[in-house]
């Protein structure tokens, strides 16, 4: 099937040659060289039109135009290009008055200039020296009933009405394209007699891709007859095989293909314009006639402008459609995501958000999804749905979290299942940590179709010819379109990736806060994982407590005695006032260099409890032992000499609490009670004078 369009494809490009080297026979062609005045290749039936033949050796264009290519140009008063101008009108011609057109295809190459009827000799008899002040004051009525239209529908049916005024035609239709490449008749104006094609569908490939770029690069064309024989474009001077690019050729000869689609549809004169909104093809006025019809010069023109002035009221209301739409979503956006901001909140709190989600994307229906949790709001598929969308839907989000489409089911064929109730998704991902997702959903729109004849048919390529024929039916063929929302609009996508990028803003940099807080508690956890004091090198409070409920345990098993020692400097803030902080850490690592010094027997603990606070734990150790054990204590560090000004022994002395006691009672509070009664000692030792060791029973 792919091969086959492929074919199709490359043969309509061959049909569609912009040489075709023949013209359609309504007017006259030729090409001039602008130095020589020359004309080097011709094409169409001079002797009818002009009573007098190109010799075959060729001959001036002044010879057929009365002046020189040149000094017509020069009185044009318009510069060449690739859009034909007017030269001049040659009264007098046996079949009425011709305009002369020229148009050039690059600033060196040869000029074209056609002759074209100026007036359709039936339709202006007797008057045509006055038809341009009628041209001029219907044009301009024309233009301002369309420009006051109230919506684009009214100035469609406007615009079709006038073009149908204007030529005559028997059906103009006005169709747009849709995204998918099918035109849709959004307007038509047509005698009685025939049926309507309003509201009907034309397949997209009715109108290939090289037919549609011939149609937004010249905007108009004519076939007054689909049943012409083409005139051939024949090289004077003797020169070889005429070759000429025609595509802005008003006369190029049309490709066989388009004309038997046009004979399938009943037509036989034809006549388009091109409707170009923001550059691109945005759809076609078809003029179709059931017997052929010359449109003459001045009413193409009249014709174009119109066509042009309704391309820039498309354009600007669609423009101003979707800034408006735009601005709303916007404002949308930023409102939740300040009060997310303002609440101090995270992913999570879109749960909760719905109804201003909705606001965000307009849609049907929104859900988010936050690791398991999922919150729906509006038409969805229900809460395990969404959950297998989400996972379905991962790997098509890639690396941007951006997803969205109007035909759910073919992409996640589960999706067959929920279809009416999100034909259409529109996904973002938030956070891939957390799972989070926003899903704005749209429902189903099932669409009955009147296409004009089978789409399904097509164009298909003739096996033995190599040639194309269109399809041969024109009957209207209905269908039912399920299984898909109408399509996202531009500015929809827009606003989401707007929110999404907002979004991630207002979400990684509490994030970044987060991850700030949780560093600082981390680095906190591993100061506090560490056994050791930093300064001075002994246990530190940490360790103090696992090895006194250890020992205790074991005290406890073995009926033996445990001892605390709890140890003091004695007037140390002076010290730091006077002798400044880092004299004062340089104190205590002398001082927690004595007691480490002491307690030297297995399962004696040497520890660093508060800032100039130490722990002796002393297993196996009675109050006596432990209180002669502090008096040792006492004196190594008054043998240390160290000078403390303010202190009135002159020297650093420590003060010291004794508790002993023997376990039978393995809780915590029991445990307490030694380290309470060796701080009550402590304070005592304080009290009575310092430098001294006092104990505590329990
Ligand atoms: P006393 O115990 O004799 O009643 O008087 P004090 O001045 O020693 O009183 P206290 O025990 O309440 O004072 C503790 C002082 O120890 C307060 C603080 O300046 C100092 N300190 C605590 N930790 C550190 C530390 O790591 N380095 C230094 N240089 N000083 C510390
Ligand atoms: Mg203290
Ligand atoms: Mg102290």
């Amino acid at each position: 099937m792919a091969e086959l369009l492929d074919g199709v494809e490359e043969a309509c490009a061959r049909e569609l040659m912009l040489r075709p080297s023949a013209i359609q026979p309504y007017g006259l062609l030729t090409v001039v060289d602008r130095e020589s005045d020359q004309i080097t290749m011709a094409a169409g039936d001079f002797g009818g039109f002009l009573g007098k033949e190109i010799a075959a050796k060729g001959g001036a264009l002044a010879d057929l135009a009365g002046d020189s290519l040149e000094s017509l140009i020069a009185r044009s008063g318009e510069p060449l290009s690739h859009i034909p101008i007017y030269l001049t009108t040659l009264n007098g011609s046996p079949r009425g008055p011709l305009v002369l057109l020229a148009h050039i295809l690059n600033s060196d190459g040869p000029v074209v200039v056609e002759f074209i009827p100026a007036k359709d000799p039936e339709a202006f008899p007797a008057d045509y020296q006055n038809s341009t002040p009628r041209l001029l004051s219907r044009l301009r009525g024309t233009i301002e009933r369309i420009s006051s239209a109230e919506s684009l529908d009214d100035a469609f049916n406007r615009t079709t009405r006038a073009i149908s005024q204007i030529t005559g035609y028997d059906r103009v239709l006005l169709y747009r394209f849709l995204e998918d490449g099918t035109g849709t008749v959004v307007a038509e104006s047509k005698t009685a007699e025939l049926s309507s094609y309003l509201d009907h569908r034309f397949p997209a490939s009715d109108l290939p891709t090289q037919a549609r770029e011939l149609y937004r690069t010249s905007r108009f064309r004519l076939i007054p007859d689909v049943n012409y024989k083409p005139a051939p474009l024949r090289a004077l001077n003797g020169s070889d095989e005429p070759s000429l690019d025609m595509s802005h050729s008003l006369l190029r000869s049309v490709a066989p293909v388009h004309l038997q689609y046009l004979r399938n549809l009943g037509v036989s004169g034809y006549m388009s314009l091109s409707l170009l909104v923001e550059g691109e093809l945005w759809g076609l006025i078809a003029c179709h006639n059931s017997t052929s019809r010359v449109i003459p010069y001045e009413t193409q023109e009249e014709c174009c402008h119109i066509a042009e002035l309704l391309s820039r009221q498309i354009e600007s209301r669609q423009r101003e459609a979707a800034f408006s739409k735009k601005a709303q979503m916007d404002a949308a956006s930023t409102a939740l995501l300040r009060s997310i901001v303002a609440m101090d909140q995270d992913e999570y709190a879109l749960l909760g958000r719905g109804s201003e989600l909705l606001d965000v994307v307009p849609a049907h229906g929104v859900a988010v999804t936050y690791q398991d949790k999922v919150a729906a709001y509006g038409t969805n598929p229900g809460d395990a749905a969404i959950l297998h969308l989400r996972d379905a839907l991962a790997a098509k989000m890639g690396e941007e979290g951006f997803y969205a489409t109007h035909c759910l089911a073919r992409d996640v064929p589960a999706a067959r299942a929920f279809t009416p109730r999100a034909g259409g998704v529109l996904a973002i991902r938030l956070s891939v940590n957390t799972r989070a997702l926003v899903l704005w959903f749209l429902a189903e729109q099932i669409e009955e179709i009147k296409w004009v004849g089978n789409p399904h048919e097509s164009t298909f390529l003739d096996e033995e010819t190599g040639k194309l024929n269109p399809r041969a039916s024109s009957a209207v063929w209905r269908e039912t379109v399920r299984g898909r929302s109408r399509p996202w609009l531009a500015a929809e996508l827009a606003a989401a990736r707007f929110f999404q990028e907002r979004a991630a803003f207002v979400f990684q940099s509490r994030y970044v806060a987060d991850l700030n807080e949780s560093l600082r508690l981390a680095n906190q956890e591993l100061a506090n994982l560490a056994s050791t004091d930093g300064l001075t090198g002994l246990a530190n409070r940490r360790i103090f407590q696992e090895r006194l409920r250890s020992e205790w345990a074991r005290a406890l098993r073995e009926e033996a005695p445990l001892s605390l020692v709890m140890l003091d400097i004695d007037y140390f803030k002076r010290y730091n006032d006077h002798y400044g902080h880092p004299a004062g850490d340089q104190c205590l690592a002398a001082v927690a260099k004595a007691i480490d010094g002491i307690a030297k027997r297995p399962g004696d603990l040497a520890a660093r409890t508060g800032g100039e606070e130490f722990a002796v734990l002393l297993p196996a150790t009675d109050l006596q032992g432990a209180e002669a054990m502090a008096e040792q204590l006492r004196q190594r560090i008054t043998g240390l000499q160290l000078p403390h000004s303010l202190n009135p022994e002159g020297i650093v002395t420590v003060s010291l609490g004794v508790a002993a006691t023997r376990p039978h009672r393995s809780d915590a509070e029991t445990r307490h009670r030694l380290v309470l009664a060796a701080d009550v000692a402590l304070y005592d030792a304080k009290n009575s004078g310092r430098n001294r060791v006092c104990v505590s029973e329990i």
